[in-house]
């Protein structure tokens, strides 16, 4: 059943892999009335990359399967690419942390160009491991390589999408800061994964890409926005189940449709609206996908 108000339906953060179910996944979300991906990178193999060339391989592989999607379901898909934060630590073991470093600088400078390029629509995930890392020269690298990428965002005139703990109220403020230390404006900061609601908007308040639970977004359906949902579909037949299944977002929609008719029309902040404010342009209509 399409929605009763003209509006793309969007998962603004998933993983597909080329192992997984890739398209087909894809094929699903499109059939429950999805029509827009942002799909981020990941290491598609159990390595982490070593070299600036394993890097270029894995977003040309993001790359390769966006555009097979596009061309096999019609769902609009957009690349988000950055080296994994947690690369770092394992980097680090194996060539040492001042060859991690370097080689995550270069694919930091890697995602930038291809936001230039317009393969890529944002630099993510960026950030630091949700985890504590025992190395405090590790501990101080990452941030050190974290506010590079928000200054690579910055010129690249692009979102980062942030990967990190969640946040109480006061972290969120201060990622805000953070963000316009670097130059970044703190509303093209994205916190993805956010399982519980953001305060009002504020200068320096961050943006919350929300996991599209039920409950969640009941709560935050009224709040003004910019927000977004997601459901960072990992697409790892070891894990199935870890995170939430790429048919959710659309049937998300639809539950809202069904069970709050008049408030429908708030489904254009995540859909629209979000993008607009976050991103600087609108998602594009793709005539097959009759969005
Ligand atoms: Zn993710």
């Amino acid at each position: 059943m399409p929605l009763p108000v003209d509006l793309p339906i969007v998962d603004h953060h998933c993983h597909l892999s080329p192992h997984g179910e890739g398209v087909r996944a894809a094929a699903r979300f499109r059939s429950a009335g999805g029509t827009h991906l942002f799909l981020a990178t990941q290491n598609y193999v159990p390595d982490v990359p070593l070299d600036l060339e394993a890097y270029r391989h894995q977003f040309e592989m993001t790359e390769s399967l966006a555009h097979r999607i596009r061309a096999d379901t019609g769902v609009v898909v957009y690349c988000v690419v950055a080296p994994y934060p947690v690369d770092l630590i394992r980097a680090a073991e194996r060539i040492g942390l001042p060859a991690a470093i370097a080689l995550h600088t270069a694919a930091l400078e890697l995602a930038g160009r291809w936001v230039r390029e317009r393969r890529a629509v944002a630099i993510g995930e960026v950030g630091r491991p949700h985890f504590d890392v025992a190395d405090p020269r590790v501990r101080s690298a990452s941030e050190d390589l974290f506010d590079l990428a928000l200054s690579v965002a910055r010129d690249a005139d692009c979102p980062a999408i942030v990967h990190c703990e969640e946040l109480s109220i006061e972290e969120i403020a201060r990622l805000g800061r953070r963000a316009r230390a670097a130059g970044l404006p703190p509303v093209r900061l994205v916190k993805h994964y956010a399982r519980a609601r953001f305060p009002v908007p504020s200068p320096e308040r961050i943006s919350a890409s929300y996991l599209a639970k039920r409950e969640l977004v009941g709560q935050v359906l009224l709040d003004p926005g910019p927000w977004f949902l997601e459901t960072d579909f990992l697409d790892d037949p070891k894990r199935p189940g870890a995170v939430l299944d790429l048919a959710t977002v659309p049937r998300r929609a639809r539950w809202v449709a069904e069970t709050r008719p008049d408030q429908v029309e708030r489904l254009r902040i995540p859909f629209e609206e979000a993008i607009r404010a976050v991103y600087g342009w609108s998602p594009e209509r793709d005539e097959r996908s009759g969005a």
